[in-house]
C-alpha cells in the first residue's frame, strides 16, 4: 500500500455501527469506529469486530438504545446489542496506573478522543473513522501502515511496562500483516520480554494461537528472537535453529488443520527434524504434553496432541492386515488424523514419495472403516461372557483369550464368526 491520503479514505461502515454513531451524535455526543476495525478497514481485510469509542458515558449510552448489556461497565463498555450481533461501545478513557504489568488500577473517564486514543498498544489500534470527520489519525498510524510497521504509541518502555501482554501483541500483528517492528518498540520488547511471566497462561496461549494462525507462523522465529519464546515457551527456545525453522513450516501447514495443537506440532517437528521420522517419538511425546500442560489446556486436547507426536512415525504400510493392527494400537477414531499430521510433515519436508505412501494408506485406512472391519472387542463376534459360558474362568486369563482372539481377526477378518472364535477360544 502506498501514500494513504487521510483525506480520501472513505470506510463502509456495517448499518448497525452506522446507526449507534448516527443516534450517538445526534443526541451531542462524539462516536468513532476505533481500533482493529478502522486498521483492518484501511487494509482491506475484514475486521473481526468492531469497536465504538464515544465521548458518552455508559449511562448516557444505556439510556438511547433498547438492549444493552453491561460488558465492563467500571471500564466504560456497554455492549449495544441488534439482534444477535453485540457492538461494545466504550466511553473515552484514560487507562490509570497499572498495578501488575495487566490490569489498569482505575480508569478515568475523559471528553477528548485524543487521550482516549493516547491510551492504545500501537499507531495502527490508534485510529478512529466516523464519516463526518474522516480518519482521526494523532499518531501516524496510517504512515506506519504504509510503511508496515508496529509502533508503540508514545513511549515503548512505558507501554511494555504498564502491560506485558502488548510485547505479545506486537510480534501477533507483526504475523498477522507480515509487518516489521519499529526499531524503538523492538528494543524494548528485548529488554522487556522477561516480563511476560507475569501474564497468564490463557491470554498468552490466545495469542500464540493467533500467531499460529497468521499468515506468518514462522515468525515464531522473530518472537525468539526478541527472546520472548524464552520466556513463555522454553522447551522451543531449546530446539536448533534448523528445528525452529520446520517448525514454524510445519506450522503453516497445521494452522488449518488443527489451529489448537501448536505447541505439539512445533515441537514434534523439531523433534523430529533430522531423526528419520520413525519409531515412537515418546520424548517428543511427553515434551509436547508438558508445554501445553503448562499453558493450561484442557487434557482432551492435551490427549489428542501427544497421541499424534508419539504416533506420528507409524509404519506405512499397505498390507491389510498389518494395518489393522496399526490401527488398532492407534485407535481407529485417530488413524486418520495422524496420518493428516503426517502428511503434513512429509509435505514439509517436501518428500514427494512419502506423501503419496501416506495418502495410500489414508484411503486404505477410509476403505476399512467403511468396510466395517473389526479392528477392537466390541467388534468382535464372542464376548467375555460368550467365554465364560465355554468354561474359561473370569480374570487374567479370559482378557488374554479375547485379546489373543482380536489379534487373530485383525490378521484375517473371516475368522470373526461365533462359531470359530468358539473353537478357538475351546483351544486355548
Ligand atoms: P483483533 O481483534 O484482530 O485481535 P484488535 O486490534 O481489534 O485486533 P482487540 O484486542 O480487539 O484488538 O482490541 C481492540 C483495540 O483496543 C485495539 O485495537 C487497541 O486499540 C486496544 N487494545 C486492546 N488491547 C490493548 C492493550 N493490551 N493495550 C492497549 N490497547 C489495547
Ligand atoms: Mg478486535
Amino acid at each position: 500500500m502506498k501514500n494513504l491520503d487521510k483525506a480520501s479514505i472513505k470506510i463502509v461502515l456495517p448499518n448497525e455501527v452506522a446507526t449507534i454513531i448516527r443516534t450517538l451524535t445526534e443526541h451531542g455526543y462524539e462516536a468513532y469506529a476505533v481500533g482493529g476495525c478502522v486498521r483492518d478497514s484501511i487494509l482491506g481485510r475484514k475486521p473481526g469486530d468492531w469497536d465504538i469509542t464515544t465521548s458518552a458515558l455508559p449511562e448516557q449510552v444505556k439510556a438511547l438504545f433498547r438492549r444493552t448489556i453491561d460488558t465492563g461497565i467500571q471500564h466504560g463498555t456497554v455492549t449495544v446489542m441488534f439482534g444477535k450481533n453485540g457492538f461494545e461501545v466504550t466511553t473515552y478513557r484514560i487507562d490509570g496506573a497499572y498495578e501488575d504489568a495487566r490490569h489498569p488500577k482505575n480508569v478515568e473517564f475523559t471528553s477528548r478522543l485524543e487521550e482516549d486514543l493516547k491510551r492504545r498498544d500501537f499507531t495502527i489500534n490508534a485510529m478512529a473513522y466516523n464519516d463526518d470527520s474522516g480518519v482521526v489519525d494523532v499518531f501516524d498510524g496510517l504512515g506506519d501502515l504504509d510503511r508496515g510497521i508496529i509502533r508503540c504509541v508514545g513511549d515503548a518502555y512505558d507501554r511494555f511496562g504498564e502491560d506485558a501482554l502488548r510485547i505479545l501483541r506486537a510480534v501477533r500483528f507483526s504475523a498477522q500483516l507480515g509487518f516489521e517492528i519499529e526499531k524503538k518498540t523492538s528494543e524494548a520488547i528485548t529488554q522487556l520480554a522477561s516480563t511476560l511471566e507475569k501474564i497468564s497462561k490463557e491470554r498468552i496461549h490466545t495469542e500464540l494461537n493467533k500467531m499460529l494462525k497468521s499468515a506468518h507462523p514462522e515468525y515464531f522465529l522473530r518472537a525468539d528472537e526478541l527472546g520472548i519464546m524464552q520466556v513463555i515457551m522454553p522447551e522451543y527456545h531449546a530446539l536448533s535453529r534448523e528445528q525452529k525453522l520446520f517448525g514454524g513450516k510445519m506450522a503453516v501447514g497445521c494452522a488449518c488443520e488443527l489451529p489448537e495443537k501448536y505447541a505439539s506440532m512445533l515441537l514434534f517437528a523439531g523433534e523430529c527434524e533430522g531423526t528419520e521420522c520413525t519409531g515412537i517419538h515418546q520424548n517428543a511425546s511427553e515434551v509436547c504434553r508438558q508445554v501445553l500442560r503448562g499453558l493450561k489446556l484442557d487434557n482432551a486436547t492435551i490427549d489428542t496432541a501427544a497421541l499424534l507426536v508419539r504416533q506420528c512415525g507409524l509404519e506405512l504400510t499397505e498390507d491389510e492386515s498389518r494395518l489393522r493392527h496399526i490401527m488398532y494400537e492407534v485407535g481407529p477414531q485417530s488413524i486418520i488424523r495422524v496420518l493428516d499430521f503426517r502428511l503434513t510433515y512429509e509435505r514439509t519436508r517436501e518428500d514427494e514419495e512419502q506423501i503419496e505412501k501416506v495418502i495410500k494408506v489414508q484411503e486404505l485406512c477410509q476403505k476399512i472403516i467403511e468396510r466395517g472391519d473389526c479392528l477392537s472387542l466390541k467388534e468382535l463376534k464372542i464376548t467375555g461372557r460368550d467365554l465364560l459360558e465355554l468354561g474359561i474362568p473370569a480374570g487374567k486369563r479370559l482378557g488374554e483369550v479375547l485379546n489373543a482372539l482380536l489379534m487373530a481377526v485383525l490378521d484375517d477378518q473371516s475368522l470373526n464368526t461365533a462359531k470359530e472364535l468358539a473353537d478357538r477360544a475351546r483351544h486355548f
